[in-house]
């Protein structure tokens, strides 16, 4: 059953390359839309009323085992709260091993003269510095509509993505959570077809 964005509270574009954060309160739901297709989605949660409890990967990933995310995954936080639970998934598969874009990890895969490129850790840290969170708040984040499989001998691979345009994940919070988002600005490997482009952030009540 798909929600009416006339009734969305919020429903607004951010173009590629850029960071937002916003406090998805109890109850509410939160979409994610992937507008062209092949964007990754850096995505940060902290529980709102103590930002020292946040998404755990690897809680995450024992309490569904699975290393995906999907429809049905409950996010957990390093406190062994359920911060948000995916409620729908149009593209099926989302990681939360790769981790995020950064000036060093660019240098090391991609070569020095790339150090200096965009990337999803300024993103975060610009946004961490205006609501006064240390860089240590950075840890590990989902990377949605990012299409990272696991070789067979254990290998991880960052390929083309899966997602078409207009594919969206939604998740609805089991409490107050603080989002934040890099809409990743990297060109240099193919989670974002070479091509980062916006999406859509859509709130209901
Ligand atoms: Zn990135």
């Amino acid at each position: 059953m798909s929600k009416d964005t006339k009734n969305a509270i919020y429903n607004e574009k951010l173009p590629s390359g850029l960071p937002w954060a916003g406090v998805i309160k109890k109850g509410q739901t939160f979409r994610i839309v992937d507008l062209e297709g092949c964007q990754a989605v850096d995505t940060l949660f902290y529980n709102n009323d103590n930002l020292n409890d946040r998404y755990s990967a690897n809680d995450t990933i024992r309490e569904q085992g699975s290393i995906f995310i999907t429809t049905g995954t409950k996010l957990i936080s390093t406190d062994d709260n359920v911060l948000m639970e995916i409620v729908e998934d149009t593209c099926g598969n989302h990681d939360t091993l790769g981790g995020h874009c950064s000036a060093e990890s660019n240098s090391v895969r991609f070569g020095l003269d790339k150090k200096y490129m965009h990337s999803c850790r300024d993103n975060y840290l610009t946004i961490a510095a205006q609501l006064e969170m240390s860089p240590k708040d950075i840890t590990n984040n989902i990377n949605f509509f990012m299409n990272v499989p696991v070789e067979e001998n254990g290998h991880l691979a960052i390929v083309d993505g899966i997602s078409k345009p207009g594919d969206y994940v939604e998740m609805v919070a089991h409490m107050d959570t603080l989002v934040l988002i890099s809409n990743c600005p990297q060109l240099n490997n193919p989670c974002n077809g070479y091509n980062p482009t916006p999406i859509q952030l859509i709130i209901w009540d």
